[in-house]
Order: structure tokens, then sequence, then C-alpha cells
């Protein structure tokens, strides 16, 4: 199956995917590519970032959203601020 791995941040947003056979089987070689530095991998494996494999339908329903900033990860938090200056200049 060439699926792709996502990166998912610890909100549970995807942030990024890469092709798994580009990258293979390990979720430890994902991690890799998206952060060179062993130190980063360690410091945001500890913050709850993860690294999953997932077929193309699911990449469809889990990360398109993300990727294409439509899910409802981003409008929780900080972003919330965001949101409403936004619809204060559409007004
Ligand atoms: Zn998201």
């Amino acid at each position: 199956m060439a699926g792709f791995w996502i990166r998912i941040d610890p909100q549970g947003c995807v942030t990024g995917s890469v092709r798994e056979d580009y990258i293979g089987a390990l979720a430890e070689d994902a991690h890799r590519e998206f952060t060179p530095r062993v130190a980063d991998r360690r410091r945001e494996a500890a913050e709850g970032w993860r690294h999953e494999l997932v077929s193309p339908a699911e990449f469809d329903a889990r990360a398109k959203p993300c990727l294409l900033r439509q899910c409802d990860h981003r409008s929780r938090g900080g972003r919330v601020v965001e949101d409403v200056q936004l619809g204060e200049v559409a007004s």
C-alpha cells in the first residue's frame, strides 16, 4: 500500500505529510524527515507530536481538512482572536 505519513501536532491537527514510498515503514524516519535534529525530535515527542502512517482514503478524510486549513483544530486556543478580527473586517 502506498500510503502517507502524516505529522500531527499536540492538538491533533495534521501539519504535514510525506509519501510512504519515499520514507519507508518506520515512524522514526518520518519524524526525521520533518525534524532533522535529534534534540528537536525528543522535545516534540515529549510535547505530544505524532507521526502516523495512513491509507490514501484516510489521508483524504483526516489530513486534507487540516492541510487546507478547513479543520476545526485551528479555531481553538490562540486562533480565536484571529478569527474575530477577520469577521470584523468582513462586516
Ligand atoms: Zn486540523
